[in-house]
Parts: structure tokens; C-alpha cells; sequence
């Protein structure tokens, strides 16, 4: 693997869930704070977004509070195979139906 100068405007914020490296990350609290939670996980827009359109917030905190739990879901996990092959620029997120 070949090294580059790091230059400052390039991208170098790793996202927690596609792990992409990215320009930008926002923190995802794994457990929301109103639930006493303290975990917080950088993700790219992206998955971020995807999180929050795919699931509920009382699912994200019932069943998906770990980023393991996340990988595991096959919705995610497809999501993820896309998403790795994209590169770090605006990815149109598409809208479900609805939340689960
Ligand atoms: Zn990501
Ligand atoms: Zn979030």
C-alpha cells in the first residue's frame, strides 16, 4: 500500500458502521441520552441517515444499541455492501414506506 502526504482537506474521519473514510461524521448515540445512554458512535451522513429511516428510535434501542447488532441485520449488512463501494460524496438515501 502505497502512502500519501496527508493533505488537510482530505478526508479523515473514519465512520464507526461502513468505515468508510469520510469528510464529516455526526455522532449516533447507540442508547438515546433520554434513556441514560452515553455511547456515541461517529457515522458517516449516509448510514446515519440510513439508521434513523430504516428504524425507529425504540428498535435502535430495543434491538440495535451495538454496532455488532447493526452489522448483523440484513437490511443493514446489504446496506453496507453498497455503500462501501461509494465514494465519500452526497449518496442520495432513498425513503421507505415505513419504519420498522
Ligand atoms: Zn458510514
Ligand atoms: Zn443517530
Amino acid at each position: 500500500m502505497k502512502t500519501r502526504p496527508t493533505r488537510a482537506n482530505e478526508a479523515q474521519q473514519i465512520c464507526a458502521l461502513c468505515e468508510r473514510r469520510v469528510r464529516q461524521t455526526s455522532k449516533h448515540h447507540l442508547i438515546p441520552r433520554s434513556e441514560g445512554g452515553r455511547e456515541v458512535v461517529n457515522l458517516c451522513a449516509p448510514c446515519h441517515k440510513t439508521l434513523h429511516q430504516f428504524y425507529s428510535n425504540r428498535t435502535l434501542l430495543n434491538e440495535l444499541h451495538t454496532i455488532e447488532r447493526l452489522r448483523a441485520e440484513p437490511e443493514i449488512a446489504r446496506y453496507l455492501e453498497w455503500v462501501r463501494k461509494q465514494p465519500d460524496r452526497a449518496i442520495k438515501v432513498h425513503r421507505r414506506r415505513e419504519r420498522k
